[in-house]
């Protein structure tokens, strides 16, 4: 039998077999593989500055990025500045943003945050972690997007697919966003922070898919710890080679 037979047909002793490599030299594998596939790739989300990010990614929040971009380029219109958006009224971003999930209450969150920033910020995005999460609406991960996307500082943001392909892979175990970004910041270099959690986020919505990913067609089986453990996969069928025909007396 072939080695990748053996293998197809008993993944618990393939993952036996990955236990002399080291987790650094099995990450640093899975974040190559990452980086040939989605470098350079970033937020789905249209935004022109600062504050159209921070407010796609407010109403991002269990909404598609591709719904989100369809609301977004009529509310940016309307209300362009924080100092439009600080005076629009609930009902006038109700009727733009209709079809975001939550969107009375993140309607009345886009105003109270316009607010702040004209009140504390001088109508600017700061750049600031804990000035971002104390606005109504933002939370780690819209922040750590925000810091990271904007400003280009370390931050790693764990929206759904970054906290299923991170548990899938075995980059985290864990079954919180914030303990799984704790996790990545130890798993993976600093500098690659903002960058590989874009990856992440590809990664899920083309191949490790939820519920059930594409393992067939993904290029990281060999180190992805739910492939190794529970991920049975058959045996490649063998093409049989018919025989010749003898010829006829
Ligand atoms: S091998 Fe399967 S579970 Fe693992 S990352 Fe790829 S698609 Fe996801």
């Amino acid at each position: 039998m072939a080695n990748s037979e053996k293998r197809a047909a008993s993944p618990s002793k393939a993952a036996k077999a990955l236990t002399p490599l080291t987790d650094k030299a099995r990450i640093a594998r899975i974040l190559a593989g990452l980086q040939t596939q989605y470098g350079g790739m970033s937020t789905a989300l249209h935004y022109g500055n600062p504050f159209e990010l921070l407010i796609a990614v407010m109403l991002s929040a269990q909404t598609t990025d591709v719904y989100v971009n369809k609301v977004t380029p009529r509310l940016f219109e309307r209300f362009p500045t924080p100092e439009a958006m600080a005076l629009a009224t609930v009902e006038a971003i109700e009727g733009l943003i209709a079809g975001v999930s939550f969107f009375h209450t993140k309607a009345k969150h886009l105003i109270l945050t316009s607010q702040i920033l004209i009140r504390e910020h001088g109508g600017i995005v700061p750049g600031d972690w804990h000035a971002l999460v104390a606005m109504p609406g933002v939370g780690r991960k819209t922040a750590n997007v925000v810091v990271a996307t904007a400003f280009g500082q370390p931050a790693i943001a764990v929206d759904t697919h970054v906290f299923r392909v991170s548990n899938r892979l075995g980059l985290a175990a864990a079954k919180t966003p914030e303990e799984v970004e704790k996790q990545l910041q130890k798993a993976i270099p600093q500098e690659l922070w903002a960058e590989s959690h874009h990856w992440l986020i590809w990664h899920g919505r083309k191949i490790c898919k939820a519920p059930t990913p594409r393992c067939e067609t993904c290029f990281l089986t060999a180190d992805c710890r739910y492939f190794q453990t529970t991920k049975p996969v058959p045996a490649p069928r063998r093409r049989t080679k018919a025989k010749p025909s003898l010829p006829e007396a």
